[in-house]
């Protein structure tokens, strides 16, 4: 049976970073798009803390192609905050304070490779906020990094979509989704592609749900502009006030905020700075991520893709995947091998 006549070129489900980013994304290529979205508990991206840093710290190595993600993040996350009057992209050094002397080894090691070379560098440079920190086997830098105001990027667009009628706030349910010859129809909307942009709550092959915790806290007297780690990350937001996180866990994933993570947290962050802290917040969500650490995407239908598996790095990775998923949608290029979604399927 053919679909009744098309409403959207596409229609989305989810509006956490996926369906913002895509959605976006299309818009750009002039494309007419409806999202559906349901503020579900544990939704991974209104809590990301929305650190871009191209170096994974617990091996001192680049991440996946992090070079390419960077650049095209930036360009990005900028953009974007031109068109909306609004910031969302911080560049901020991140300083990482070695914990023992292997691997502040490591660290001096890798300075001298061609790769990861151009992105870490010892810091000895004086600095009095972190001088104050304990670090008796000193730290590195990264200067390449930013944060992206992840929370203020959805609230943003969610109102540009609501404006221009491009929202629905409804959640959608599997009977909700009815299957043409020639497209998709969810509930009044219809059009010749759907996206499923679900995250944590996607059924999907190789989808592995992670989850996170972190705080907000108030660290009396300590003014860092720099993201500071050392076992957690202090992300400074301004007037004494950090982001501190984040946990991994994946067994029970959808249980809520724990003492358990909150007490870990708290006692990492005693530890690294040497003073008072206080909590004012507490938050968890459940990160999409995959069996291999990459992003899931492609058809899985023929009027059907799946844009999810943006794990823990999900704001470098939501625009480079973005580009990828509509370069094979509207110009015919054959989608990156590793992250094609049907790699875990039968
Ligand atoms: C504690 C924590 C800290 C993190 N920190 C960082 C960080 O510093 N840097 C980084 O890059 N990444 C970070 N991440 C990871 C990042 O949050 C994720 O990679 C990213 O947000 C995933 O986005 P998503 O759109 O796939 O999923 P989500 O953000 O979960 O979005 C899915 C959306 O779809 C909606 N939805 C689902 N099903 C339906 C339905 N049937 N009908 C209607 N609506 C539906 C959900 O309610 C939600 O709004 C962090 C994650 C956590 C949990």
């Amino acid at each position: 049976m053919r679909a009744p006549s098309f409403t959207h070129d596409v229609i989305i489900i989810g509006q956490g970073l996926a369906g913002s980013v895509l959605s976006i994304t299309l818009q750009q290529r002039g494309k007419r798009v409806v999202v559906f979205d349901a503020p579900l508990p544990g939704r991974a991206s209104e809590v990301a803390a929305g650190l871009v840093n191209p170096v994974s710290l617990r091996r001192t190595v680049l991440t996946w192609r992090a070079s390419e993600m960077l650049a095209i993040a930036g360009a990005f996350y900028r953009d974007l905050g031109l068109q909306y009057d609004q910031v969302f992209w911080h560049p901020m050094p991140l300083v990482a304070v070695f914990p023992t002397a292997q691997e502040a080894g490591i660290w001096q090691l890798r300075t001298k490779e061609a790769d990861t070379g151009r992105f870490v560098r010892m810091d000895t440079v004086p600095h009095p906020a972190l001088d104050a920190l304990p670090q008796p086997y000193g730290r590195g830098i990264i200067d390449r990094c930013a944060w992206v105001d992840v929370s203020r990027l959805l609230a943003a667009h969610r109102h540009e979509l609501r404006s221009s009628g491009g929202l629905r706030e409804e959640q959608v349910k599997a009977d909700d989704i009815l299957r043409y010859e020639d497209g998709i129809a969810v509930r009044e909307a219809v059009a010749p592609l759907l996206v499923h942009c679900a995250g944590p709550f996607a059924e999907v092959h190789g989808l592995v749900p992670v989850k996170g915790e972190g705080l907000t806290v108030r660290i009396p007297g300590l003014e860092l502009d720099r993201i500071v780690h050392r076992g957690v990350f202090l992300l400074p937001m301004g007037n004494e006030v950090y982001r501190v996180g984040a946990t991994f866990k994946w067994d029970d994933v959808w249980s809520g905020p724990s003492e358990e993570a909150r007490h870990y947290l708290l006692d990492r962050t005693e530890r690294l700075v040497e003073r008072e802290v206080e909590v004012l917040d507490h938050w968890c969500g459940v990160r999409p991520a995959s069996k291999d650490r990459r992003p899931l995407l492609g058809h899985t239908g023929p009027h059907e893709v799946v844009f999810n598996g943006l794990g823990s790095r999900g704001v470098a990775l939501a625009p480079w995947c973005a580009q990828q998923l509509c370069a094979h949608l509207y110009d015919g290029k054959e989608l990156d091998e590793e992250v094609r979604v049907g790699r875990f399927s039968g």
